[in-house]
């Protein structure tokens, strides 16, 4: 983001989050996902969002605040210059307001509708994530390299309906398991991706790109190239199913997880040039359940498996094309 270029780098870079510049960027619908299988795996579970109110309680005496009508901006006030922050806080309320233009809030389902999302940058080293609360935790360390999902985070909190919504939000395992067994993870990464790059463009910032998905040219050219071979290959089979994707939180995420987010944001795009943005965003509410299959197939008027084949289609046409 284009206030963020300004934060003068040395300053900060000498205070304690140095130790801290190792931070994994993922988030939190991801690892949510992750939590399920971590757990159902070796019993134990590594919470990033337990430590909020710790965050928030530190920056409660640490912190300074800046609020706009989109967005409310709390960062560690040692680490950041006021003006800097300002101007931060200005560029984020126009990527928001952006955002909002493109999901078209306030909807019926959107559990925050039109309220001011709460971006926090907080020391320690952790995944950014968004809570169900409509704040957005985001590493001061990856904020200041340049590299905070500020967007894509803040679409998470547009596109979440109400609890229970995500998996933590559900009491029993029974409940816990249909999330996993039935997320369409493709489109909870996906689409945020996609509205994070529309609102960037719209809004004339930059959204940091983790996974580079339009390396190659398109997106759709970027994925094709990533899976032209196994197990990257098993990754564009993936994109479009339901259930949690396996091998993408393991030993080989770093060679998948590229490949994985790239065609899923490659498949929202064609969805969404197939069906029209708003249509896709109607999806959100049941992304995270069981019903977004039927959703979408009624809403297509084709089957998953037909609209799957169509789009690889497309992919193998955008590759030959660049
Ligand atoms: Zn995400």
């Amino acid at each position: 983001m284009q206030g963020m270029d300004r934060i003068g780098r040395g300053r900060w870079l000498r205070r304690v989050w140095v130790l801290l510049l190792m931070s994994v960027m993922q988030d939190t619908a991801l690892w949510a996902q992750r939590g399920l299988q971590t757990g159902a795996q070796n019993g134990a579970r590594v919470d990033w969002r337990a430590d909020d109110p710790a965050r928030l309680a530190w920056l409660e005496a640490h912190g300074r605040r800046v609020s706009r009508t989109h967005v409310v901006l709390t960062v560690p006030r040692d680490s950041m210059h006021a003006a800097h922050q300002e101007a931060l806080a200005d560029s984020l309320e126009r990527g928001l307001r952006a955002l909002h233009e493109l999901v078209q809030s306030p909807r019926t389902w959107q559990r925050h509708g039109k309220a001011a999302v709460h971006i926090v940058l907080a020391p320690g080293r952790f995944v950014s994530h968004a809570n169900g609360d409509g704040t957005v935790f985001i590493p001061f360390s990856v904020a200041a390299r340049g590299e905070a999902p500020y967007l894509h985070e803040s679409a998470h909190v547009l596109l979440t309906a109400p609890a229970p919504f995500f998996v933590w939000e559900h009491d029993t395992p029974a409940a816990r398991q249909v999330v996993g067994n039935h997320t369409a993870q493709w489109l909870l990464e996906g689409l945020p991706n996609v509205l994070a790059a529309r609102a960037a463009q719209a809004a004339g910032l930059r959204e940091y790109n983790l996974f580079a998905t339009t390396a190659a040219g398109s997106v759709h050219a970027t994925c094709a190239e990533r899976t032209h071979e196994a197990p990257r290959a098993a990754m564009r089979e993936a994109v479009g199913r339901e259930g949690m994707v396996a091998g993408l939180n393991g030993e080989a995420r770093g060679e998948l997880a590229p490949a994985y987010y790239t065609c899923a944001e490659s498949f929202v795009t064609f969805l969404v040039d197939q069906l029209g943005l708003q249509a896709v965003v109607e999806l959100a509410p049941h992304m995270t359940g069981d019903t977004w299959r039927t959703a979408l197939e009624r809403l297509a008027a084709a089957s998953l498996e037909e609209l799957q084949a169509l789009w690889q289609k497309h992919l193998e046409a955008a590759a030959r094309r660049e």
